[in-house]
C-alpha cells in the first residue's frame, strides 16, 4: 500500500504549491465572497496561502477576478482585508 497522495493546490497570488488544507479556500456564494473554513462550500473557488501580502494583493492584482470569473465588490474586498487583518492580530 502506497500512502495516499496529499492533494496540492497553489496560491492564486504567489503560485506557491501547498497541501490543500494549508491553504484558505475562497468561494463565491449567493451573498458574495466567503471564506470557506469547512472546505465544503459549493461554488467556484480559489485558494490563497497564509501570507498576509497575498491577501492584500489578491484584490489589487486582479487574480481573484480571473480565478473566480467575477468582479469583486467593495464588500468582497473588505472580506479579504478583514481576514488578513485578523490574522495579523493573532
Ligand atoms: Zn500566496
Amino acid at each position: 500500500m502506497r500512502p495516499k497522495p496529499i492533494p496540492m493546490r497553489s496560491c492564486s497570488v504567489c503560485r506557491e504549491q501547498l497541501p490543500k488544507r494549508e491553504l484558505v479556500r475562497l468561494v463565491i456564494t449567493a451573498s458574495g465572497l466567503a471564506i470557506d473554513r469547512s472546505g465544503r462550500l459549493a461554488g467556484r473557488g480559489a485558494y490563497l496561502c497564509h501570507k498576509t501580502a497575498c491577501w492584500q494583493r489578491a484584490y489589487e492584482s486582479g487574480v481573484l477576478v480571473k480565478a473566480l470569473r467575477l468582479e469583486l465588490t467593495d464588500q468582497d474586498r473588505s472580506v479579504l482585508l478583514e481576514y488578513a487583518a485578523n490574522r495579523d492580530a493573532q
